[in-house]
Order: C-alpha cells, then sequence, then structure tokens
C-alpha cells in the first residue's frame, strides 16, 4: 500500500512542477501583451450560453459531422473520466474506495465505461480521418497541411494509452474484490474475465501496476498538453469566454494602444497604431495563438489558401504561436537581457511582417476579410481582427503597403472615392431615370415625408453595374411610395476599404465627415445597397457616434413585398443561383431577405451552390482586395463563378456592387453563354414593372 501511495504521490508532483513551470510562464507571457479592449466580460448570459453550446455542446465542431462527433465524445469522455481519476487517487491510500454517496451506484460504472469504449472509438476515427488526408498525399488541400503531424500522432497515442491502463486496472480490480460497482462496467468485466485465468495474486500486482501506470499516463499526458498544440485543452474553455459576442465579425475593433483608445486628432507621442511585434497583440490575442487546435477547418474554406495564395489562417495563428513561444524567455527577461540564449534573442529579433518575418507580406495581403476563418474556428479565434491590426501597423507606422493600394488610397484622399471620380459626378446614375430623385442639399436636412436617406456608395454611383442597381432600387422605392432623399455630391466613401487595407487614420476622416453630414441632416434610417457599405455605417459608425437605423435593400423589399407594397406580376423564367455575400451574410447574418425576394418572383427557380449562407465562398472583392491585383495562384472569383455555374443557373444573383463585378467578369472568363449576373434587385424590377421578357430586364 505505501508503495502505490509514494509512487502515486511522486509522479503527482513531478508532473505537476513540470506543468506548472509551463502553465507558469504562459501565463506570464499573456501578462507581457497589451491590455485587452473593454467588454470581454460584458454580456454574461451570452458568455454562458457560448459555453454551452460551443464547448459542452460542440456546435461548430459537430458542422463537420463525423470529425465532430468524434471530438464530441472525446470531450464528454475526457470529463466523465475525470470521475475514474478521483477513484484512481482515492484507490491509491484506499484499495475499497469508490465515490460518496453515487460511487458504486451500476450506471456509473456503465458510464465510464460506455466513455472509456466511445474514446477508444473516437481516436481510430481520428487515426483514420488523418491517414484519408494524409498532407503527403492530399498536399496543399488537407487539411492537416502544416500541422504537427508527430504530435498530432502522439496525443491520439496517449489517449489510446489513457483508456487501455484504464481497463487494465478496473478489470484487476474486480478480480481483486475492490471495484466500486458490482454491475454495469461491461468493458471492465470483459478484461476482467481475460485476466481471472491469472489468479488473486497476479491480479493484485496487475491491479497495482496498472493503477500506477495509468496514473503515470495520464500524468504524462498532462505535461505532454501543456507542451504542444493540445493545450487548447486547458485554453479552448476561456478563450470562447472572453471572444468577442456574437462573433468577432461585423465591425473591426477600433484602435487601442497600451489598452487605450488612440485619438486620432491627437495621438500620442508613444501611441502603436496596430501590431509591429508579437508583445503589441493583447492577452486576448496571446489567448487565441495558445487555442488553436491546428484543426485546418479555417484552411480548408479560406479562399485565399483555396487558390494557392500562401496564406493559411492556420498556419498564420501558428507562426504567430511559434514566435511568441520563441521569444518569450526574451520577453519574460525583462530589462537585462543578458541571460537570453541566443535563439530566443534572435527570435526578438526577426520582424513580424516582413520578407523572412514571422509573417511574410503576401501572406498579409491576400486576406478578403471574408471571415470564413472566424465563423469556422471551433475556438474563436478572431483572425480578421489579428490581420488587420497587422495591416494597420505596416500601414501608418512603416507606410508599407501593395503599391497599387497607393492608386486607391490616393483616389479616397483626394476624391472620396475608390475611383477618382470625384463627388461633383456622384448624381449621374439619376440622369436616365424618368422620375425624380430627391437630393440633400449642402446643410438641407432630411424631409419629413423622406423616411430613408438612401445611401447610394461609391460602386452604386460610378460602377456600370452598380449603377443599374442603384437605379432599380431607386424605382422599385418609388413605385412603393417610399420617400427617400439621397446625399449625392455630400456622399463620400464610408472608408470600408481604406480600413480594411489598414489605413485607420483614412477611414476615421472619411467616416467623421459621413457622420457629420448624416447627424447635420437628422439622418435616422438609412438604406444601402452595398453590403460594405452596410456594414460601415451600421456597425462601425457607432464607433464614432454615429448610430443610425441602417436596413440592406433587400431587407426593406422584401418587407415591401410582404406588406403588398411591390407586387410582382411577371414570371421571370430563370434559374437563379444566388451568391451570399460575405459582408451581408457571414458577417451580418442577412440570409432569409434576398432569398424571399427572388421566392417571390413567379417562374424563378432558387438553386443553391454547395457552399452557401455562412459557408459561402468569397467573391475575392473584400479587405479592399477588390483594388488589388492577384498576381498569385489562380483568381478567387473565378473559383467561386464555377462553383455558381455547377449549379446550372442562367442568372446568378447577388446583393452586393463588389460580388456582382467579381462575378461578372468570372462568367465572362469562363465565357458562359446566356448566364447573367445581377443584384436580386434587378430580378425583382423585372417582375414587378410587368415588362415581358425584357433582354436588358435581368442586369437591371
Ligand atoms: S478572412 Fe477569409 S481570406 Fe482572410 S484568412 Fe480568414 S478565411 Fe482567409
Ligand atoms: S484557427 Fe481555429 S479553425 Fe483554424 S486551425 Fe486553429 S483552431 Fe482550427
Amino acid at each position: 500500500m505505501a508503495v502505490r501511495v509514494i509512487l502515486g504521490l511522486l509522479l503527482t508532483v513531478v508532473a505537476s512542477g513540470l506543468a506548472g513551470r509551463r502553465l507558469l510562464m504562459l501565463y506570464r507571457l499573456g501578462r507581457a501583451g497589451q491590455p485587452a479592449e473593454p467588454g470581454r466580460t460584458r454580456g454574461v448570459a451570452a458568455r454562458v450560453r457560448a459555453e454551452l453550446t460551443e464547448v459542452l455542446g460542440q456546435r461548430k465542431l459537430l458542422k463537420w459531422t463525423v470529425p465532430g462527433t468524434a471530438h464530441l465524445l472525446t470531450f464528454w469522455g475526457f470529463l466523465i473520466l475525470g470521475l475514474t481519476l478521483i477513484e484512481g487517487y482515492g484507490a491509491l491510500v484506499d484499495r475499497d474506495f469508490h465515490l460518496p454517496w453515487i460511487g458504486t451506484q451500476p450506471w456509473l460504472g456503465f458510464l465510464e465505461d460506455l466513455f472509456a469504449v466511445a474514446v477508444l472509438l473516437a481516436v481510430l476515427v481520428f487515426a483514420a480521418i488523418r491517414l484519408r488526408h494524409l498532407p503527403a498525399r492530399e498536399g496543399t488541400r488537407s487539411r492537416f497541411f502544416g500541422s504537427h503531424l508527430g504530435g498530432a500522432w502522439l496525443i491520439l497515442f496517449m489517449i489510446f494509452n489513457v483508456v487501455w491502463t484504464l481497463l487494465l486496472y478496473r478489470g484487476a480490480q474486480i478480480n481483486t474484490g475492490n471495484f466500486p460497482y458490482a454491475d454495469g462496467a461491461f468493458a471492465s468485466e470483459v478484461v476482467a474475465r481475460v485476466l481471472a485465468p491469472l489468479g488473486t495474486t497476479a491480479n493484485d500486482v496487475i491491479e497495482t501496476a496498472g493503477l500506477l501506470l495509468a496514473l503515470g499516463v495520464v500524468l504524462t499526458f498532462l505535461v505532454i498538453v501543456v507542451h504542444s498544440k493540445h493545450l487548447h485543452i486547458f485554453t479552448a474553455a476561456p478563450n470562447v469566454a472572453f471572444s468577442r459576442r456574437p462573433r468577432a465579425l461585423g465591425a473591426l475593433q477600433p484602435v487601442r494602444s497600451g489598452g487605450k483608445l488612440v485619438d486620432f486628432d491627437d495621438p500620442g507621442e508613444d501611441d502603436v497604431i496596430g501590431r509591429g511585434a508579437i508583445e503589441d497583440f493583447t492577452w486576448k490575442g496571446m489567448l487565441d495563438f495558445a487555442s488553436c487546435t491546428e484543426c485546418g477547418r479555417c484552411q480548408s474554406q479560406c479562399p485565399a489558401w483555396n487558390t494557392g495564395k500562401p496564406l493559411s489562417p492556420k498556419l498564420l495563428i501558428m507562426s504567430l504561436r511559434d514566435h511568441a513561444l520563441a521569444k518569450a524567455p526574451y520577453l519574460l527577461a525583462g530589462d537585462d537581457h543578458a541571460g537570453v540564449d541566443a535563439l530566443a534573442a534572435a527570435e526578438a529579433q526577426r520582424p513580424l511582417v516582413a520578407e523572412g518575418g514571422v509573417i511574410t507580406p503576401d501572406v498579409l495581403w491576400s486576406c478578403t476579410t471574408c471571415g470564413a476563418c472566424v465563423e469556422q474556428c471551433p475556438v474563436d479565434i478572431e483572425h480578421v481582427d489579428h490581420i488587420v491590426d497587422m495591416r494597420r501597423y505596416q500601414v501608418v507606422m512603416e507606410a508599407s503597403f501593395p503599391r497599387e493600394a497607393a492608386v486607391l488610397l490616393r483616389n479616397l484622399e483626394h476624391a472620396g472615392d475608390p475611383w477618382g471620380r470625384g463627388a461633383a459626378n456622384r448624381l449621374d446614375w439619376t440622369a436616365k431615370l424618368d422620375f425624380p430623385v430627391r437630393v440633400l442639399g449642402d446643410g438641407e436636412a432630411l424631409p419629413d415625408d423622406a423616411e430613408y436617406l438612401f445611401w447610394v456608395g461609391c460602386a452604386g454611383a460610378f460602377d456600370e453595374r452598380a449603377v443599374r442597381t442603384s437605379q432599380a432600387v431607386a424605382e422599385l422605392l418609388h413605385t412603393a411610395g417610399v420617400g427617400y432623399a439621397v446625399l449625392g455630391s455630400g456622399e463620400t466613401c464610408t472608408g470600408d476599404p481604406a480600413r480594411r487595407l489598414g489605413n485607420e487614420l483614412l477611414f476615421q476622416e472619411l467616416a467623421r465627415q459621413n457622420v457629420a453630414t448624416l447627424t447635420a441632416a437628422g439622418v435616422r434610417k438609412i438604406v444601402t445597397t452595398c453590403a460594405h457599405c452596410f456594414n460601415s455605417l451600421a456597425n462601425e459608425y457607432p464607433q464614432l457616434g454615429g448610430t443610425f437605423e441602417v436596413v440592406h435593400h433587400t431587407q426593406l423589399l422584401s418587407r415591401l413585398l410582404a406588406e403588398g407594397r411591390l407586387t410582382p406580376v411577371t414570371p421571370v423564367q430563370a434559374t437563379v443561383t444566388y451568391h451570399d455575400p460575405c459582408y451581408l451574410g457571414r458577417h451580418n447574418r442577412i440570409f432569409a431577405p434576398p432569398r424571399d425576394i427572388l421566392g417571390s418572383v413567379a417562374g424563378v427557380r432558387l438553386t443553391e451552390p454547395d457552399r452557401t449562407r455562412e459557408r459561402s465562398f468569397c467573391c475575392g472583392a473584400g479587405g479592399a482586395r477588390m483594388w488589388l491585383e492577384e498576381p498569385l495562384g489562380t483568381r478567387i472569383n473565378e473559383a467561386r463563378t464555377d462553383e455558381l455555374l455547377a449549379t446550372g443557373a442562367d442568372v446568378v444573383a447577388a446583393a452586393c456592387p463588389y460580388c456582382i463585378d467579381m462575378l461578372a467578369d468570372g462568367v465572362a472568363q469562363r465565357a458562359a453563354e446566356g448566364v447573367t449576373v445581377t443584384d436580386v434587385a434587378g430580378v425583382l424590377l423585372r417582375s414587378v414593372r410587368a415588362i415581358p421578357d425584357d433582354p436588358e430586364g435581368a442586369t437591371r
């Protein structure tokens, strides 16, 4: 008995010491980061709900049924088998130990064995999935490409060891008469039957050896976990608890330096804009990096990675984590770096973003900020925020960005729109309309009978295809009798491309100007056709004091249809597929209204592409990529066009001018005869107008 106690405690002390030292280092590393923005603990109900659904319910993991179920079984298996650990420690000192009150109930013995077997099955499933998707065979298509493969196999081996050693000592316990459960523990009973012929003395030894072995395996597992990517076992739950709610999409975070909001009118001398070094990230950023499971779900959905660009959100997060760990001795040494080992000192000199740096510029600038990674990530890592934060530093502190971005930024600065057309031409789109559009003059307030301010947007004013959408929406609102006015030359770019590119200064300038104009005009309700304008106006302008009720035109039009103020009359005989724009769908959860509109038009046969709604594949235009070259890999818009054409549709509908441009280019590139690309409003107008078979109608 004494041997059991001494060896058991010795193992525990050594393992706890090793694990504790590592955890302390990780804690100190997290503390070396910047303070996180306030609000990370606000909204307790939503956070508790997230813990229940994301962590206990494994909601995101279960979106992929087979690996999700295997993970669910492993997760719950470890929770339930935690009870056997308590029983094991109890049995060290008292061979007859059982959990107080419930410790001899057959259902508990059954439950423990059931999950032990379930975990074994899950290990087999994980192994099969890994063998099926070997990076050596699938290359970059494998979601495990770039993951620590050896470490993952070691963990699977350790989980297997945890279960078989557990069953071994439980089986022996049954034969020595020390097992708490007279009935129910079916797997242990099978093992007991196998061991029984060895006799009581042998079973006595096996029980003690098995118990020490089982504890030893669990403790070794603990040490391995805190030194590996399986650290997520401990960090995932807090990471989910402190994540942005409802999700890290929609608005970008305002810029903070040292935890304080940067005043762009009078920035402080020491203010750092964005992240230029690993220690510029907040502790939540560090927690994100420590939480990555290397599952590759983000990578499998990333439009950049899927079209041969070097950006994988998984590899990006892993690189940041590996760099943080390698630089840790330097960061934690305080001001005296004399004793820091050479490797850590060298890592400290590595730039965060540079050729040969932790992240290369091609990786950083490949992101479309589509949010597919954030949507997929089972541990709620906030990739887009981190990417844009690194862009902010590059642009504002280093003046380093892709060459073509200079043209975009210059146009935004001087003309207030990405094309450089200028405010004076913002009303050109109204010229061919056969009804008047009310335009607010400088300083004029929105009249009482104008319910909405129609935010036309730069694309809606200047881009040929988007102009058709502006005209269609204007006509539909006019038909429905909705009062609205536009700003005309008083409107300027919302600043979305500048912000996503990292030029926060320019975003602030443009956005403040717009907030001032809208506020002075007494605007309360805004309707817009652009998913990016929608996102900025609805989600980001409140950061600058501009709080408006913003609706996307598909929301307003579907409501007008429901109220009977618009009536589709002419059938549109077409097979239509709808592409969910990332900034409307994934970022803002507007999925139903565009489909409701299409569903209201007689003759329309709606067909969904394989990737749809939350899983929609980006068109390639977001994150200011609309104005950047795409020299690496294949083109994202063509990949998405192929998915949409595969539905057999003759009309590709979207609800964002950027998407429509990108997909129209894709259709032209694929020379898809007879396929038109249009805004949802164009399809509706064709039916409302009662013009039979207007050949231009589908694109108007
Ligand atoms: S936001 Fe989109 S493009 Fe950027 S890393 Fe995530 S999935 Fe890739
Ligand atoms: S970032 Fe999230 S989705 Fe991507 S590999 Fe890590 S845990 Fe998986």
